[in-house]
């Protein structure tokens, strides 16, 4: 009878002891987990603050009694692994109620013990007031703490997926809430003007987001903490930290299994670490980039699964390896859905991969049934073969559901001249007769095809009004309320009638509000011998990223 042992309960660890009990019934299976709970949804925490989701069992989704009783695993929690011995094939474990140490033999052994949440080294980031959240235990801790306040306010350090939610979730809860971010965007996974569209966001909600600012200390202070900042001082009642997990590994260094460059555990596509009789899953581990083929870290829940189930199915004979992560990702912000896949522009100019781009701004269904609501699409693709290389949605509705299609046509090696293509659910309440998944491929087949020139949001600062004509072809009254720099008003309708207008010896560059009223005048001017650029994304582009800025200014 084969003998596995399991290092870590939660979505890797409970993920594999799951799927290996099916594939084997008869194995001994031993399970530990160092805290007190198993398979807990870490996903779920941040909403337990808020009071979303009200009561603290309904984040339990199993205890040791039921994973024995439906999967026959003896699971150990408050028990940590202490030690991986190779030679002998076991793992010394300490119980960390009692203090006792023993010894256990495997002949399979998965690691599964995640990442650690990352508290920075400044003066004061361990003082009482100042939370992480990682685990069931936390996320109690900081709804004491933040019942028995009430009111108050709350710091939260760190822009990412986590952080972001912690933000809603305290604001919900009543707190006044600032975010802290050290790089001039939150959401790094985001390109700076998709993640714009969240910071324009979450100040109209009541957010105090603030970019570029580094924490340097916490200090005690009579009414609460001070915040020493690069930039000034801040008084706050207590401080999230949240500024990312690092794989935990000492038991894998302390074993001599190979880590890789990121610092994660290094595993083939079996999930099978640089020895044959131990695997490894989760956020512990480093993955292989869909897009740049290099090795990175992606902590997210359905990865860990996925490769908690390769191993379990490789233990068991059958090898199904896992793929390279694209990093798809959904996070919720106030009233807005943020989703990504794929490599973002950062990503991609620094592995040197060449690129093309274009912004939509489409509606999410069909504009005359009542709630449609504007999405904000980008979608990176190579010009060479169409491959589709990342794509950004955001919006109020319908924003994971096109990032899944767009994943799923990247995943299937699709191009952007199958995107057109795709034939996509359709009904009023849900869509258009051209999604904007659909839209999107077009517009990027006619770039690609050079139909027309683009420009692009951060391109209107630079134009030489000497060599470039800037018209907006939106209506009088849109151009009323705000215009991009010194663009000369011609509206649509009226270019035929005002080709005088356009001087010869310039570049047309040509924007409306969101790109398609500029590409039908582009249309035309073309044909009227004009050299055109339209603006990708309209004045909504500029518009998001201008607004952000002049709010950071302020
Ligand atoms: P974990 O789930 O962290 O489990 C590792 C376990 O191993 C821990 O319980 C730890 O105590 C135990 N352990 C460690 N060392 C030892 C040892 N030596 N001995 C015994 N036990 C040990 N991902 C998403 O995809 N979507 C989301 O919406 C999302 N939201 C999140 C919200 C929060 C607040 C958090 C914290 C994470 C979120 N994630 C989300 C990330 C996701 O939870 C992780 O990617 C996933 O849990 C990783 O699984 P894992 O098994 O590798 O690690």
């Amino acid at each position: 009878m084969a003998k596995y042992i399991i290092v870590g309960g939660v979505a890797a660890g409970a993920a594999f002891a799951a799927k290996m009990r099916r594939l084997d019934e008869r194995a001994e299976m031993v399970l530990f987990e160092k805290g007190p709970h198993v398979s807990y949804a870490n996903c779920g925490l941040p909403y337990h603050v808020g009071g979303v989701i009200e009561k603290e069992e309904s984040l339990l989704l199993h205890t040791p009694a039921s994973l024995k009783a439906r999967m026959n695993v003896d699971v150990q929690v408050n028990t940590e692994v202490l030690s991986i011995n190779r030679a002998n094939k076991s793992v010394r474990v300490k119980n960390l109620i009692s203090g006792e140490e023993k010894d256990y033999r495997y002949d399979k052994l998965m690691l599964a013990p995640g990442g650690t949440a990352i508290r920075p080294d400044i003066p004061g980031s361990g003082l009482p007031e100042v939370f992480i959240i990682k685990d069931v235990v936390d996320t109690v801790n900081i709804k004491k703490f933040a019942d028995e306040k009430k009111r108050g306010h709350v710091t939260v350090v760190g822009g990412g997926f986590i952080g972001l939610e912690m933000a809603e979730n305290f604001h919900a809860h009543g707190f006044e809430v600032c975010v802290l971010e050290a790089s001039e965007q939150v959401l790094p996974p985001f390109d700076y003007e998709m993640a714009a569209i969240v910071h324009n966001h979450m100040r109209d909600k009541g957010i105090d987001l603030r970019l570029g600012s580094k924490l340097k200390a916490i200090v005690k202070s009579t009414s609460g903490l001070e915040l020493q900042l690069d930039k000034g001082l801040l008084h706050t009642d207590f401080v999230l930290m949240s500024i990312g997990v690092r794989p935990l590994t000492q038991l894998a260094v302390a074993a001599g299994l190979d880590i890789g460059a990121t610092g994660g555990i290094k595993t083939n596509q079996y999930m099978q670490t640089s020895d044959p009789d131990i695997y490894a899953a989760g956020d512990a581990v480093e993955v292989t980039s869909f897009v740049t083929g290099r090795p990175q870290l992606v902590p997210l829940a359905g990865i860990a699964n996925k490769q908690a189930r390769a191993a379990a199915f490789h233990i068991a004979g059958r090898a199904r390896k896992v793929y390279p992560v694209q990093g798809t990702a959904v996070v919720k912000v106030f009233d807005l859905t943020a989703a990504v896949t794929g490599s973002n522009e950062k990503t991609l100019k620094n592995n040197n991969i060449a690129y093309d781009k274009v912004y939509l701004h489409p509606l999410n269904h069909a504009g005359y049934y009542p709630g449609a609501s504007q999405l904000s699409l980008k979608l990176l693709f190579s010009r060479d073969n169409g491959c589709i290389l990342g794509a950004q949605v955001i919006g109020r509705e319908g924003a994971d559901k096109r990032i899944d299609v767009l994943s799923t046509a990247m995943f299937a090696n699709l191009t952007i001249h199958d995107l057109g293509f795709l034939e996509l659910a359709y009904a009023p309440p849900y869509s258009a007769t051209r999604d904007p998944v659909n839209f999107a491929g077009d517009v990027a087949v006619e770039v690609v095809k050079n139909a027309y020139r683009q420009f692009f949001w951060d391109d209107c600062d630079m134009l030489d009004e000497n060599k470039v004509f800037l018209v907006d072809a939106r209506s009088p009254g849109e151009y009323k309320k705000g215009t991009i720099g010194k663009a000369v008003n011609i509206p649509l309708p009226e270019i035929r009638a005002r080709l005088g207008e356009f001087p010869r010896d310039k570049d047309i560059y040509i924007f409306c509000l969101s790109g398609l009223r500029s590409y039908v005048s582009a249309r035309i001017l073309s044909q009227e011998g004009f050299t055109v650029y339209n603006l990708s994304g309209g004045y909504t582009s500029w518009e998001i990223a201008d607004r952000d800025r002049k709010a950071r200014a302020d």
